[in-house]
């Protein structure tokens, strides 16, 4: 059915959008700040499509699915780097847009090597240029953005900050005009369990990070391994799994007081995004390896049980 213009207007868009990029370029925060406020999580019913959604923005006219494209992903390397192959081309290959975030001036070899990854997709792929407020020399952005343009076909190049939410609308804007006019694909207010126990381990390792930041020379690592709704009550139990037993003391410090300060950190977040009261449990653990350990991805739903 051809759409005119003016109809279009009136007419929903609805598709799939992936995040990608380097480890610590803000994909988690952009992620965070696109879906919040923007869906309720009520559905516990499990998705079936082959794609692995981690969050749904319904908002007017335009429902945006983003998707998980674990490959790309940041810690998960060794676990990942087997499934790679497969996943990553399977993740971005029926998406409508793909956005490539980069941060700052920067272009590193590992920006490089996922544009690399990324070279064969014919998907209009949407720059950002995160942490554009760390941007100092706004001059200099100018003739980086002229760089970027030669090293890519993008649709669209956006500096932005995920953190607070400069340009964040724009992109949206520019978004939606890249998913097709069709009937939305899921009720407005759902998402799926599976996204829901993903927003639970960030938001946990949100708080972990912003704790102990520099006390812990690595990105942690959260297993959900409860998450049910019990009466009025939403239950969930989770481990931050840590390399080294010394990290484990930093993590829950004295008394446990720095895992407590985690907990009633985490759990507000948890009450609004879930809409529901929350009762968290956290225990810190040790777990040589975890990258490897394939039942920690599919908690977080990289891989199917
Ligand atoms: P990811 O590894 O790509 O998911 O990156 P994260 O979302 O975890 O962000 C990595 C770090 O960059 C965190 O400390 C964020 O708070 C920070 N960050 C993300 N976006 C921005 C931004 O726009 N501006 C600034 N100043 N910091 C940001
Ligand atoms: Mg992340």
């Amino acid at each position: 059915m051809k759409q005119s213009d003016s109809n279009a207007a009136n007419k929903t868009r609805c598709g799939y959008v992936a995040i990608v990029g380097r480890p610590n370029v803000g994909k988690s925060t952009l992620l965070n700040h696109l879906l919040r406020q923007k869906i309720s999580i009520t559905s516990r019913k499990p998705q079936t499509t082959r794609h692995r959604i981690v969050g749904i923005s319904t908002m007017e006219n335009v429902q945006c699915i983003y998707v998980d494209t674990p490959g790309l992903q940041d810690n998960f390397k060794k676990a990942l780097n087997r499934i790679m192959n497969e996943t990553v081309v399977s993740a971005i290959k029926d998406v409508d847009a793909i956005l490539f975030v980069v941060e700052r001036l920067l272009w590193t070899e590992a920006d490089e090597r996922v544009l690399q990854t990324l070279r064969n997709t014919k998907t209009p792929l949407i720059l950002i240029i995160n942490k554009i407020d760390k941007v100092k020399e706004k001059h200099k952005l100018l003739p980086h953005i002229a760089d970027l343009k030669e090293k890519s076909d993008f649709a669209e190049i956006v500096p932005a900050s995920a953190l607070d939410g400069h340009n964040l609308d724009t992109l949206e804007k520019l978004l939606s005009n890249y998913l097709p006019v069709g009937p939305f694909l899921f009720p407005e207010d759902q998402v799926t369990d599976r996204s829901s126990r993903f927003m639970a381990a960030e938001i946990i390792r949100e708080k972990v990070t912003r704790q102990l930041g520099d006390e812990l020379p690595y990105e942690v690592s959260v297993e959900i391994e409860k998450f049910s709704q019990e009466g009025p009550v939403l239950h969930i139990h989770a481990l931050i799994l840590v390399e080294k037993k010394g990290q484990k003391q930093i993590l829950i410090g004295k008394d446990g007081d720095r895992l407590k300060q985690i907990g009633s950190a985490a759990r507000p977040d948890m009450e609004k995004a879930f809409d529901s009261k929350v009762m968290l449990n956290l225990w810190a653990k040790v777990k040589a390896g975890w990258a490897d350990d394939e039942r920690a991805l599919k908690s977080l739903g990289y891989i199917e049980d």
